[in-house]
């Protein structure tokens, strides 16, 4: 880390500690100059900014959590999943942008990850989301993934 008093490449981390309950890291550095020698504090905290996202034509859009917590109850309305299950969905979906360290992703990926979640909470809402996600994508394979369906034994 440069010295912002002087420039030089070169400065020590001379104190190390936890602070805000363990979410900060604050580090007392020291310049190693000649000259300088300056100390100066910094804080470190994890990149919890969400990616944007870049759409099929290559514009690019801050991620909506307001828009796709709407476009997963729309898919779930009527369907015996709790609030609490779909905010755990939505908060593992966030997580798993996140962890991407990507400052952008394509938009296919969230859609990826909506699908994958809500497969697993209900499979008519992931049907349904799909279907509308998939309209203009590979028609075949969502006929393939109705196919599957209807061949399955029901469970309700
Ligand atoms: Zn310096």
């Amino acid at each position: 880390m440069h010295c912002p008093f002087c420039g030089a490449n070169d400065t020590k981390v001379i104190d190390s500690r936890l602070v805000a309950e363990g979410d900060q890291v604050r580090r007392r550095r020291e310049c190693l100059a000649s000259g300088c020698g300056e100390r100066f504090t910094t804080f470190e905290t994890a990149e919890l900014v969400l990616p944007r996202l870049i759409k099929s034509d290559g514009s690019r859009q801050p991620f909506d959590e307001e828009k796709l917590r709407a476009g997963m109850q729309r898919a779930l309305e009527k369907r015996p999943v709790s609030v609490e299950r779909l905010e755990a969905a939505l908060a593992h979906i966030k997580h798993k942008l996140r962890a991407t360290g990507e400052r952008e992703v394509k938009s296919l990926v969230v859609g990826e990850l909506v699908m994958g979640e809500l497969q697993k909470l209900d499979e008519v809402a992931y049907i349904r989301f799909a279907s509308v996600y998939r309209r203009f994508q590979d028609l075949n394979e969502f006929r393939e993934e109705i196919d599957r369906l209807a061949r399955e034994p029901a469970k309700e």
